[in-house]
């Protein structure tokens, strides 16, 4: 789970530095030419999506997150991370009504079996 927070820590990091370098990003409310931005407001965390795994046992041309047999930059999730965040949405009170899976292939993962039987043991 580390892993996965650092790689998407400096992913969003480098997207930021070279938007903010263009130019594009430096001011919350208006774009680069003075336009108002959009926006939605955040009312409630109804899907959750968990990203199982960077691997794949295919590689296509336009996958956002590049996955292939050899990409393990996202190392596996596991059930207790799964556990983790279902308990948080749980105790934090999040109204969520769904929980998506994706990767990579979900089901190279070989908690995948565990992480679903989680999340239907929660009512999801
Ligand atoms: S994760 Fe999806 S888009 Fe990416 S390589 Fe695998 S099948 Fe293709």
């Amino acid at each position: 789970m580390k892993y996965i927070k650092i790689f998407l820590y400096v992913m969003v990091i480098n997207i930021a530095q070279s938007q903010i370098a263009s130019g594009k990003f430096n001011n919350s409310v208006t774009t680069w030419d003075g336009s108002q931005r959009a926006y939605v407001n955040f009312d409630g965390l109804r899907t959750l999506w968990f990203n199982t795994g960077s691997l794949c046992n295919i590689a296509c041309q336009n996958c956002y997150i590049k996955s292939s047999p050899q990409n393990n930059s996202l190392i596996y999730l596991s059930q207790d991370d799964v556990n983790e965040f279902l308990h948080k949405l749980c105790n934090d009170g999040h109204d969520t009504k769904e929980i998506g899976f994706t990767g990579g292939e979900p089901f190279m993962n070989p908690e995948i079996i565990p992480m679903t039987q989680s999340c239907f043991q929660e009512g999801y």
